[in-house]
Formats: structure tokens, C-alpha cells, sequence
């Protein structure tokens, strides 16, 4: 335990806001807070159906997608994945993972502990994921054993997108029947996502990123083919079962009592978004995110902190990560931005563990919080005696000029 005057900081008042820019959870609205605000319903009361309906015909047009059923879980990210897993394969069977990093490998290791067989394609870092590799292991699968593919689209440790795109036209050109699975955490209502028009089979997304609603909610969208495979899947399931879901009652639809509080933030954040128009809030998380990469090109002539992402087409519009040299403390650079500048970034995960940080661009953010975050960057990498290229802001604000 730690004494009451080592936490005493924590309770000190902070004036004015400090500015959260974690790659999720993420800033929420003032909208969404306030639409939370009020008292739960009885199971059975129709306005709840009502909200249902409406989260779940938003999501549906978020994703693009006519004809997916949406089931949505009080649950986070990891618990969407336990989801797709349980439902798409049994014990036993096989799914490959291509690997983009932390998320690719967390997501197999879900898989491995609950049983199921995971073939990887390996990752290089910096690097989107390899399609020609997803094709190479499609074809070297003679026997149909691969159920299904697992991709994430953004990588939110690596700060890397993959082009699904690229994906589908590997299992094409394979002529495997594996369903495609695109877990969109980090990008849905940040880059653009057609779950039909990509043929994603399958897609797994969460509340707190893109979305700008608290944590808490996960969801995935399944088409028929998906459905079908799930209905004659034999694993044992019960909470994640979309089958036992399939019901009008919200009661049933998620198992139990459902998160009401956060499904009205959800209903007020999706109306926001159609409010703003996914292509504005597209284009405007294409904007910001250049204004970022164009501060850290700069920053990176000094050679201590630099792009994690060697490919400049597949720099995530959502998070960036900033590697930074040998003997730099990215946990100090952390709390000095965070305590004395009221900027909270996010560190690094997985292979990049102590070696990065990651700026989160997406959600409720605009361009006065991008250039506050980097500023308080600036200042805290002044602080720590970091080097770096010192038109970063001036770079960032001359790209929100030029638009
Ligand atoms: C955040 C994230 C997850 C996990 O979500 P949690 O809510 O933290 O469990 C999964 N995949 C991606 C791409 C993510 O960014």
C-alpha cells in the first residue's frame, strides 16, 4: 500500500481539461455524457427495444453492411474476439492469424488458450499485413482445414493499417472457402470500412476508440455464411452464443440484463456521426492524422524519436507510434506530459514495449486538441532533454492550414 502523501498528487485540481489522447478509451462528447445521464428501464419496457434497435441499425450503417446481424455484448474488445472464436470454430480447428503485431498475436493467443489450432503468417515490424503471405498459407492448406481468417485492421500497438482489400483479393485468388474476419476496434469511424462491399464475413468491433463512447460495449456484425457456420459449430458456449441471442427481447439478446447507460451513449455518439457524415469524419481523421506524422517527421531529424510505420500508405489515421532511441524513459516522457502538461498519450505494448510511444488521433478529437497534444509533447520531450527537430507544431499547424 502506498501512504496517502505518495497519492496526494492525484488529488490535486487540475485547471481547465486535461487532453486524453490514448489510442482508446478515448475523449467522449458532451452529448454522449450527457445522454447517459438517467435512470435504468424495467426488462420490458419498449423504449429499451427501441434503443436497441437504433444502436444496432447504426452500427449496421457504420460497418456498410445491409444485411448483418449485430450482436452486442456488455464486454470489451477481448470478450468480442472470445466471441468470434467461440462461435466460428471448435476446439480443435484451425484459424490463421496474420500477423500485424501485439493485436494479431493477443488475438492468438485467445484462440490457442481456448483450444483452437492458429496458423501465423509472420510480421515484420513497421510493416502492414503481407497478403501475398495470407495467399501463400491459403494455398498450402490442401486439405480446407483453415476455418477462418482473423485480421486486424488497425494495428493500435504498431500504429499500422492493412489493406482488407488486398486481403480479400489474396482469398479470392487462393480460392479458399475461410471466412473473413476483420476486427475493427481501433479503425471503424475513423478510416473507411464496407463490410459487404469487402466481403467480410464477420466484424468485430468495441465502443471506446473510434466510436467516442465509454468502455464497456463490444459488438460483432455477422452475415448469413457466417451465421450458418456458427449454428453448426458443436464448441460449448452459452454468454457469447449468437444463436441464443437471436430474439427480440433485450433480455435475451444479451444473455441477461442489458448495459442500458451505455447504449444510450452509443445511440447519442452515432448520431454525431451521421450528424458530422462519415465522409467529413473520415476526411477529418485523414487531416489530423497527417498533422501528427508531419510533427514527428519532424521531430525525428534529431534522431531520437521517429515513425514506427515505414509504409506511408499504411499510417493508421487512428494512433500513431513515435519509436524513440536506446536510453530514453517513456514512461517519465509519459508523466512529465501527463502531470505538469495535461497531455495523456499512450506507451507501448507488446514488441515495442518501452521502445515507443503512441499518439491516439481518432474519436472526438479536433484540431485545436491535436495541436494542444502536441505541444505538450514538445515541451515534455524539452523537459526530458530529448532532441528533436523543433518545427513540429509549425509543421502540424501547416498542414490543418493548407486543409
Ligand atoms: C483496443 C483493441 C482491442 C481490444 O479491445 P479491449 O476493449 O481493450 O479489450 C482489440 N483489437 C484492436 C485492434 C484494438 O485496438
Amino acid at each position: 500500500m502506498k501512504s496517502d502523501s505518495q497519492h496526494a498528487f492525484l488529488q490535486t485540481r487540475i485547471p481547465g481539461d486535461r487532453l486524453l489522447h490514448s489510442p482508446g478509451p478515448t475523449h467522449i462528447p458532451a452529448e454522449v455524457l450527457s445522454a447517459m445521464h438517467r435512470q435504468p428501464m424495467d426488462h420490458g419496457d419498449p423504449r429499451l427495444e427501441a434503443l436497441v434497435a437504433v444502436c444496432e441499425a447504426g452500427l449496421r450503417r457504420v460497418l456498410q453492411t445491409e444485411t448483418a446481424d449485430i450482436y452486442l455484448y456488455a464486454s470489451n474488445g477481448h470478450g468480442v474476439w472470445e466471441a468470434t472464436t467461440e462461435n466460428l470454430l471448435a476446439p480443435g480447428q484451425a484459424v490463421l492469424i496474420p500477423g500485424t503485431g501485439h493485436f494479431s498475436e493477443q488475438w492468438a493467443l485467445q484462440a490457442e488458450a481456448t483450444g483452437r489450432r492458429v496458423i501465423r503468417t509472420s510480421f515484420r515490424e513497421g510493416y502492414p499485413i503481407d497478403a501475398n503471405a495470407v495467399e501463400q498459407a491459403l494455398r498450402a492448406d490442401r486439405k480446407r482445414e483453415i476455418v477462418a481468417i482473423f485480421a486486424v485492421h488497425t494495428d493500435t500497438a504498431s500504429g499500422t493499417t492493412s489493406d482488407l482489400q488486398a486481403i480479400r483479393a489474396a482469398i479470392n485468388a487462393a480460392g479458399h472457402p475461410a471466412l473473413f474476419v476483420a476486427d475493427v476496434v481501433a479503425s471503424l469511424a475513423a478510416a473507411p470500412f464496407a463490410m459487404d462491399a469487402l466481403g467480410v464475413n464477420v466484424a468485430v468491433g468495441a465502443s471506446q476508440k473510434g466510436l467516442m463512447s465509454p468502455p464497456g460495449l463490444g459488438f460483432v456484425a455477422v452475415d448469413a455464411r457466417a451465421g450458418a457456420v456458427a449454428a453448426k459449430n458443436p464448441a460449448p458456449r452459452y454468454y457469447w452464443d449468437w444463436e441464443r441471442r437471436k430474439a427480440d427481447y433485450t433480455y435475451k439478446k444479451f444473455c441477461g440484463t442489458s448495459p442500458q447507460t451505455l447504449l444510450y451513449g452509443l445511440e447519442a455518439a452515432l448520431a454525431l456521426l451521421f450528424r458530422e457524415g462519415l465522409d467529413a469524419v473520415f476526411a477529418r481523421h485523414a487531416l489530423l492524422a497527417r498533422a501528427v506524422q508531419a510533427a514527428v517527421e519532424c521531430w525525428s531529424r534529431e534522431g531520437a524519436v521517429f515513425l514506427h510505420c515505414r509504409v506511408p500508405a499504411a499510417r493508421s489515421v487512428s494512433v500513431t507510434t513515435i519509436e524513440v532511441r536506446d536510453g530514453i524513459d517513456v514512461e517519465a516522457l509519459r508523466t512529465v506530459a501527463r502531470e505538469r502538461f495535461q497531455v495523456a498519450f499512450a506507451g507501448a505494448l507488446g514488441p515495442q514495449l518501452g521502445r515507443a510511444f503512441r499518439i491516439g488521433h481518432l474519436g472526438d478529437v479536433n484540431a485545436a486538441m491535436i495541436l494542444g497534444c502536441l505541444a505538450g509533447v514538445e515541451a515534455a520531450m524539452l523537459v526530458q532533454g530529448i532532441p528533436f527537430g523543433r518545427d513540429g507544431v509549425r509543421k502540424a499547424v501547416e498542414c490543418l492550414a493548407a486543409g
